[in-house]
């Protein structure tokens, strides 16, 4: 590990949110947002708020959902020197709607929003040479520019001792796109720390069986596993063998966000030097903040509210 800004490259988004459940958008319904939101800029909403040097490399456009996510990140001490702000262009959004079996429906309006002008700017060459971890997002791996700063930050990030994390956030909308399926497998043999949830495990590897998945990652080079199990909580895998930590009880409102307020915390705790078990304690309360909140972003924490959190919040058995 060496020093420096944790930095991701991706999506920021507005979220809206229908208030009922039910299948998508086909009819006329109640709404609620804009939130701030895009799967990388809530991890490194996350990473600023911990107090942790952060910085993203992200397009918005010249409108209100850009201001609403740049004045959050600002607020939250992100650095938004590489979030290119293009005049005329529409700030990407997602419409999301829960099903009655607590699966999502999304629209996304992504590539054609300022999200697929997404480019290595000179500003974001700048800040991808002064960071000491890259966080890789899967959600934008499929974006041609995203995957060329990943592809070329890699081995010279590595080469001067930098780490690599990588969520593979999969959704089951981006499984339609065949495009990006070897950039996955490049990204994977660079990760020092990956972050799935549920199947997610098993995606790269083929190996359904846990035990047998974890195996094949750290085969494959990976260095470091942590899995998010939802409400159970969460276990982290390396050679040295496994932790589990259950989850906290709490009532859940809003499950997105979870993973990447989770992954945000247990990297920066683990960079200020905590244990695995601390760690994974204080993205448990991270992950269980934000599920409790409605909004992406709007449970994400600092280190007191976290001390706060796991004082008073019992554990499931
Ligand atoms: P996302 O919806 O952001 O993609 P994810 O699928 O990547 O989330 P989850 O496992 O859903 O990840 O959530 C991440 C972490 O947040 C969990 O490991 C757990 O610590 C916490 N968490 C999530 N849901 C709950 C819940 N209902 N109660 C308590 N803690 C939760
Ligand atoms: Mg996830």
């Amino acid at each position: 590990m060496i020093e420096g800004k944790v930095v991701t490259i991706g999506e920021i988004l507005v979220e809206i949110m229908a208030t009922t459940t039910g299948n998508g958008f086909l009819e006329p319904q109640p709404l609620i947002g804009p939130f701030p939101s895009g799967a990388p800029a809530i991890f490194i909403d996350q990473v600023g708020k911990l107090g942790h040097a952060a910085g993203i490399v992200a397009a918005v456009g010249d409108d209100d959902f850009g201001t609403i996510n740049l004045d959050r990140l600002k607020q939250d001490g992100v650095d938004i020197s590489a979030v290119a702000v293009h005049p005329g262009a529409a700030t990407g959004s997602a419409f999301v709607r829960y099903r009655p079996d607590g699966s999502r429906a999304f629209v996304y309006n992504m590539r054609d929003s300022a999200v697929g002008r997404i480019a290595a700017t000179p500003e974001a060459e700048t800040l991808l040479a002064s960071a000491g971890h890259l966080h890789v997002m899967g959600s934008g791996l499929p974006v041609p520019a995203i995957t060329g700063m990943v592809r070329s930050t890699l081995p010279t990030l590595k080469a001067r001792g930098g780490t690599v994390s990588f969520d593979p956030n999969i959704r089951r909308e981006m499984l339609r796109d065949e495009g990006g399926k070897a950039i996955f497998q490049s990204v994977l043999a660079a990760t020092d720390l990956f972050l799935p949830s549920g199947e997610e495990l098993s995606l790269f590897t083929g190996e359904t069986d846990e035990g047998r998945a974890v195996t094949a990652l750290l085969d494959a080079g990976v260095k470091e596993i942590v899995l998010k199990r939802g409400e159970a909580g969460s276990s982290h895998f390396d050679r040295s063998g496994r932790t589990d930590m259950p989850g906290f009880v709490v009532a859940e409102v809003d499950p997105t966000g979870a993973g990447d307020c989770f992954g945000a915390t247990f990297l920066v705790a683990r960079r200020l030097g905590r244990s695995v078990s601390e760690a994974l304690r204080y993205a448990n309360a991270a992950g269980a903040r934000t599920v409790s909140v409605q909004g992406p972003m709007e449970g994400s924490s600092t280190f007191s509210d976290l001390d706060r959190f796991i004082a008073e919040t019992p554990v499931r058995a």
